[in-house]
């Protein structure tokens, strides 16, 4: 079970938060209300994800202090703590992902060999996109197509024909990407990796302990960030890490855990090694 800890963890917090939500729309409760791109605790504290904002302002929008506060906690919160832990520990999409990452690894899809290479900076292109067409448009583009938005608000109020969008994403990252939509294409995790680029929370590796199992990188939905495995002790300091703790989880070694990052021992530059 140990081997679980933290992917048990975080679909408890995943599904929590769905259940909340739900809970606000069916039976009045307020603990948390709205939506992800919208929502408040108990009424009072605003909850804005700083994309969706940044679209509407692309949009022309003219926005309430609410919406910009909420916005500016949830850029504080994951930009000192939580880096990109928004994806694996809050996005519900991440549950569809990791199950196509599970089938792959299940069905041994992964062995076969790649016929396309995409880059993983093709997500911080599509946040450009995103706010390019916003202004031009004057609506939040991906607000309107986003997966994350559609299962939310599917689990809240209904699905639709969006979910259809859902489906396709499962069988692109099973067949055709290994971690297709969350690795490469999202730029909702692109811009959380940008707001947690400097966040607390890293996990350290101690080559010292290492046996070079590899587990970790065989399980790793951002295989890159492991660069120092089998070459140095040092903390993942590329911002793409999810924070997810699945490597933690699978390492046998005592090798790798949650620590708080270490400005003055790791550098801050980041050296792509772009894997896929
Ligand atoms: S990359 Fe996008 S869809 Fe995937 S977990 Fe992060 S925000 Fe959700
Ligand atoms: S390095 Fe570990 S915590 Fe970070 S994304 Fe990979 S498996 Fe998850």
């Amino acid at each position: 079970m140990n081997n679980y800890k933290y992917l048990i963890l975080r679909r408890i917090s995943q599904l929590s938060l769905l259940f909340l939500y739900f809970g606000a729309n069916a039976y009045g409760w307020t603990l948390l209300s709205g939506t992800i791109s919208s929502s408040s605790i108990l009424g009072t504290l605003p909850l804005s994800d700083p994309f969706a904002v940044l679209q509407m302002l692309a949009a022309g929008a003219v926005l309430s202090v609410d919406v910009l506060l909420g916005a500016v906690i949830i850029a504080l919160f994951y930009g000192i703590i939580g880096g990109r832990a928004f994806c694996s520990w809050v996005c519900p999409v991440n549950m569809v992902t990791d199950g196509a990452n599970w089938l792959r690894r299940k069905l041994y899809i992964d062995k076969i060999e790649r016929k396309i290479w995409v880059s993983r900076n093709l997500r911080y292109y599509m946040i450009v996109i995103a706010l390019l067409v916003s202004f031009i448009t004057g609506l939040a583009s991906f607000e309107i197509i986003s997966p994350i938005t559609i299962l939310n608000r599917g689990v809240i109020f209904g699905f639709g024909a969006g979910a259809g969008l859902l489906v396709a994403i499962f069988i692109f990252d099973l067949f055709v990407l290994k971690n297709g939509w969350c690795g490469h294409i999202c730029p909702l995790g692109g811009v959380h990796s940008i707001i947690g680029k400097y966040n607390l929370l890293r996990v350290a590796h101690t080559s010292e302990n290492c046996t070079l199992c590899m587990k970790c990188k065989d399980i790793c939905p951002e295989v890159q960030v492991l660069n120092m495995i089998g070459k140095r002790s040092e903390s993942v300091i590329m911002p793409e890490c999810t924070n997810c703790g699945r490597c933690v989880d699978v390492c046998d070694d005592d090798a790798l855990g949650f620590d708080i990052r270490n400005y003055t021992k790791n550098n801050l530059e980041v050296t792509d090694e772009n894997v896929n």
